[in-house]
């Protein structure tokens, strides 16, 4: 393609209001140009990248006998009712004005509608249905370019199974098609065990790249390879240990003493001798949460426990406990209370007294805490002991490229898509889930392979092969044979975008070569001709070679491979 009649707007400046890398590259690289917030237009060699990338994920969707589909964006909600995800979703679906319809965030809904329709038996069984569509998703804080678009592509398929047997085995095909497509678009990616979410399910796990611009934070260890989002992960911490004899409660005064740090300075104590009160909501009824000392409640964990909660508002707490934030704890507590296990059995603690301005120490919570159970609660900390082994753990910020599920029979139950087995009886089909992200995969290539001036783009996903650069174009010899090169690479099956500008400098050529950051560039100048050469670039390693133009398209054929 001829660079004069291509529409690829590079800029020179960073946009303002990008502050992600591969925001600010795909910007400056004329691949891409804002809509509205988190919405996106793909330009002509933006939208090149997106096919390549769909292309890998097509190619081995359909390795693993994935059957591709197109299914609607714009959904009946009555359907999205059946599985109460309209509610599930909250802010985040799109509903039109006509509220019969929303526009589809994901589509186990609409394939569970068909499924219901066309399995009958477990003949009709396993399936893999799969579709690269548009996703509509009213997010909240869309700020980091297409990594988080409230338009955006998705692979998402689904498997239909006779048993959770056979899920496994659909789950394991997803995994390796996943490596592969992830492997072949040449991202450092890691596995981590992670959280159902709003999806509901039995197992799932994300496949992430490490990167400063993640939302998510995970837990990894370099030793063994244990790596979990933080909203699930373990570590190794010590509970605190029993003392051997058992002081009488009683209530101590601690005017203005809100926090755990205050309570400590106030006492003279450890924070591991506090246990922290949290209350949530769930099922419209107060539950008691304790933590020890600063330990953070990972809600996720929670609600792993007791489905949907919510932090009870400041205003609600008088009236729950008796007591405002600051003051709240388990002795005398009317409720299910839930204990951290670092606590289980401790004695001697200090906790709020359910009384503004009061603490109580020499809290036994076998002998004192009634109606308490125990779980592991906790947010995980980086530097805590690896669960897998002796190691301690990083924590770091990583960003999602795909996640697969194990639904079960959530969304065969709820809208009712059975299955006869061989006796005849009627089963739900057993279901998986499975998406990547197709423009976030593209952004997250960019985050791992670029330099300060631009983009380096591996063989597969470049929009094109090969930038052929004419220095000057109003040089003859320069124009002639550079249109030569480029009718000869082109018909030996190059992708070549062919710089032929003619007001434009030496400079500014490389600079937008080096920005676009095709793999190889091809430059055309006055001295190498005279010796019957051009140079070569190679983006990856910005090193250049004489190549005789005699043997340029033998060496860039070669080069390809
Ligand atoms: P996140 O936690 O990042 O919001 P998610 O858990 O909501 O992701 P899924 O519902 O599992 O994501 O969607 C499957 C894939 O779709 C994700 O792994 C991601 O690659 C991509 N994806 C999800 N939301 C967006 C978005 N707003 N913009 C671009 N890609 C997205
Ligand atoms: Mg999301």
């Amino acid at each position: 393609m001829k660079q004069s009649k291509t529409f690829i707007p590079t800029l020179k400046e960073v946009p303002s209001d990008a502050v992600v890398t591969s925001h600010v590259l795909m910007l400056r690289s004329g691949m891409i140009r804002p809509l509205g917030a988190g919405i996106y237009s793909f330009l002509p060699s933006g939208y090149r990248v997106v096919r390549k990338i769909s292309q890998i994920i097509r190619e081995e969707m359909d390795a693993i006998g994935g059957q591709e589909f197109h299914l609607p964006a714009l959904n009946p909600r009555e359907i999205w009712e059946e599985t109460n995800r309209v509610e599930a979703f909250g802010d985040n679906l799109f509903h039109l004005k006509n509220r019969d319809y929303v526009l589809a965030p994901t589509h186990e809904e609409i394939i569970t509608f068909h499924a219901r329709k066309v399995v009958s038996s477990y003949k009709d069984l396993p399936q893999i249905w799969y579709q690269i569509q548009t996703k509509f998703r009213n997010e909240p804080r869309p700020r980091s370019g297409v990594i988080r678009g409230r338009q955006f592509l998705m692979k998402d398929s689904y498997s239909l199974d006779s048993s959770y047997e056979n899920l496994n085995l659909s789950y394991e095909l997803h995994d390796k098609a996943y490596r592969k497509i992830f492997d072949r678009c040449g991202l450092k990616y890691f596995v981590v065990g992670a959280s159902s979410g709003a999806m509901g399910g039995t197992g799932s796990e994300e496949f992430m790249i490490k990167s400063e611009a993640g939302e998510d934070t995970v837990a990894y260890c370099e030793a063994c390879g244990y790596a979990a989002n933080v909203e699930v992960a373990n570590s190794r911490v010590n509970p605190k240990e029993r003392d051997s004899e058992s002081k009488l409660v009683y209530e101590i005064s601690t005017p203005n003493v809100k926090s755990i740090d205050e309570l400590c300075t106030f006492l003279n104590i450890d924070e591991s001798q506090c246990a922290k009160s949290r209350i949530y909501i769930s099922d419209n009824k107060p539950v008691l949460v304790l933590m020890l000392g600063n330990d953070e409640v990972n809600e996720t964990k929670l609600e792993k426990i007791l489905g949907n909660v919510r932090p009870a508002h400041p205003d609600e707490l008088k009236e729950i406990t008796g007591a405002d934030a600051g003051s709240i704890g388990p002795v005398a507590f009317n409720g299910k209370i839930i204990v951290d296990l670092r606590l289980k059995n401790s004695n001697n603690m200090f906790s709020g007294a359910n009384k503004n301005d009061y603490h109580i120490g020499g809290i036994d919570f076998q002998r004192d805490v009634v109606n308490h159970e125990y779980h592991d609660l906790r947010i995980i900390k980086a530097g805590e002991g690896c669960p897998k082994c002796e190691k301690n753990l990083e924590v770091f910020s990583a960003i999602e490229l795909g996640h697969i599920f194990k639904l079960g029979t959530k969304y065969s139950d709820a809208m009712g898509a059975l299955f006869l087995d061989e006796s005849g009886k009627e089963h739900p089909i057993v279901m998986g889930s499975y998406g990547i992200g197709v423009e976030r995969v593209m952004a997250c290539f960019i985050e791992q392979h670029h330099d300060e001036k631009g983009i380096k783009w591996n063989k597969l996903l470049a929009p094109f092969d090969i930038h052929l650069i004419a220095l000057n174009m109003k040089n003859e010899l320069i124009a002639k044979t550079a249109e030569e090169i480029y009718n000869n690479l082109k018909q030996s099956g190059f992708e070549v975008l062919f710089d032929d500008r003619i007001d434009a400098g030496a400079g500014f050529k490389f600079n937008d070569a080096d920005l676009i950051g095709l793999p190889l560039q091809v430059i055309v100048g006055e001295k190498k001709l005279k010796e019957n050469k051009v140079e070569v670039k190679n983006r990856q390693t910005n090193e250049r070679v004489d190549v005789e133009l005699s043997s340029l398209i033998e060496y860039l054929v070669r080069s390809k491979e």
